[in-house]
């Protein structure tokens, strides 16, 4: 929104706040909403997969059965029920994980805001990927901490970098393993065992955040690095991406001593996480209904993933290049060096045609010529005329 006309106040506003500035493509990426634009853009789960009427039923049977404890105040740390089925949900054989380390969080943006609030403080290095989540850049930059990129390559984090120099008095290295936003990379096996090997020789912790991992398209997922090193990382959950995200129902698994600031900080942030929600979600997925779910939301993304590929490959000229996600919801693509795609938005707008620039999910030295593309809301129809679009633009400036 454009606040030049707004009335100018005597109110002296925190320095943080002055800090804080809005996106540059959200102003360009509104029109997207336009019925006529083929949006690439969103980050958002596609609303065919949403069991309403699951949820529906569950609510019916939360009011029915429990309704002064599902509408009052309850636990920071969370529904009990639902904390014994997240740590049972996330251990393994080698990891027991205890409800006692699980906090549900309102999304896990809030699981990165809580966890920036209790280890950051101004000026101190976190180490992240590059590039890495805008959101936790967004979330972690109001604890005004000094971002050190984490060189990667096309599988993600590149461990023999995290050098005694690079990670010198970091307080937190934020990574996502599972088909990351915004490369679509996985991080593979030898390198999570590197990362939770590097977790357990470090005086600050891994942040895993794990948004993606249920939606690996061959139904086999690798090892989370919680389970290779629980003591040392700390894991990041939600159910957006696998029920519905206006849950906004997450969670976050660490080790007791810092679940206890954690809560702490939670509980000065919102008290607790709706109780009716907690209770509904539960109500959903106790008797394994994720199973049946999961499996219908990966076989759609797998289709539409296909789709993009096809179309990228049909209509992208020589000199663009984009990697080929085995999950998750996005591809990133490599246009030329000297093609602003920041730019090129706004000619993709004109065009009905929309994605995200590159240069916002780097924490520094921005990689101007990428873009991240969103398969999972479009139908592949539309999927091949979008890229078609957006080729013959890239085309014109090549
Ligand atoms: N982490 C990553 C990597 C994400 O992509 C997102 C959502 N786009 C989130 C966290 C936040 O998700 P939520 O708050 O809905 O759980």
């Amino acid at each position: 929104m454009d606040h030049s006309d707004m009335p100018q106040r005597d109110w002296q506003l925190s320095e943080r706040a002055r800090k804080l500035t809005s996106s540059a493509i959200r102003e360009i990426l509104k029109v997207t909403e336009r019925p006529e634009v083929i949006s690439f853009a969103g980050g958002l789960p596609a609303p065919a997969t949403f069991p309403a009427e699951r949820i529906r039923e569950a609510t019916n049977r939360v009011l029915r059965e429990a309704p002064a404890a599902a509408l009052q105040y309850s636990a920071t740390e969370g529904f009990l029920p639902l904390r014994e089925w997240v740590a049972a949900r996330v251990s393994t054989s080698n990891a027991t994980i205890r409800p006692s380390q699980v906090l549900i969080t309102t999304g896990s943006q809030q699981a990165l805001d809580l966890l920036g609030k209790v280890l950051i403080d101004p000026a101190s290095p976190i180490l992240v990927e590059t590039p890495t989540y805008l959101g936790a850049l967004q979330a972690f930059s109001l604890y005004e901490p000094h971002c050190v990129q984490v060189p990667t390559d096309d599988h993600g984090l590149v461990p023999q970098s995290l050098t005694p120099m690079l990670t010198q008095g970091a307080r937190l290295l934020y990574a996502q393993p599972n088909f990351q936003n915004p490369t679509g990379r996985r991080l593979p096996l030898e390198r999570r065992v590197a990362l939770a090997e590097f977790a357990r020789a470090s005086k600050f912790p891994v942040i895993e955040d794990d948004p993606y991992g249920a939606l690996d398209y061959a139904g086999s997922p690798l090892p989370t690095m919680l389970s290779m090193a629980p003591d040392h990382i700390v894991y990041c959950g939600t159910f957006s991406k696998v029920l519905a995200p206006g849950l906004r129902l997450g969670y976050i698994v660490a080790p007791e001593d810092l679940h206890f600031k954690l809560v702490q900080a939670k509980q000065a942030t919102d008290l607790h996480t709706p109780t009716l929600t907690q209770r509904i979600v539960h109500e959903v997925v106790k008797d394994g209904y994720l199973d049946e779910q999961i499996p219908a939301v990966r076989a759609l993304y797998r289709d539409q993933c296909e789709a993009m590929l096809a179309a990228l490959a049909r209509h992208m000229p020589d000199g663009v290049s984009w990697n080929r996600p085995e999950g998750g919801m996005f591809i990133w693509v490599t246009l030329p060096a000297g093609i602003d795609t920041m730019a090129l938005l706004e000619h993709a707008v004109a065009a009905n045609v929309a994605f995200v620039p590159g240069a916002p999910f780097f924490a520094g030295d921005p990689q101007h010529h990428t873009l991240r593309l969103s398969f999972v809301t479009v139908p592949p129809a539309r999927i091949d005329e979008g890229v078609a679009r957006l080729a013959a633009l890239i085309r014109e400036r090549i």
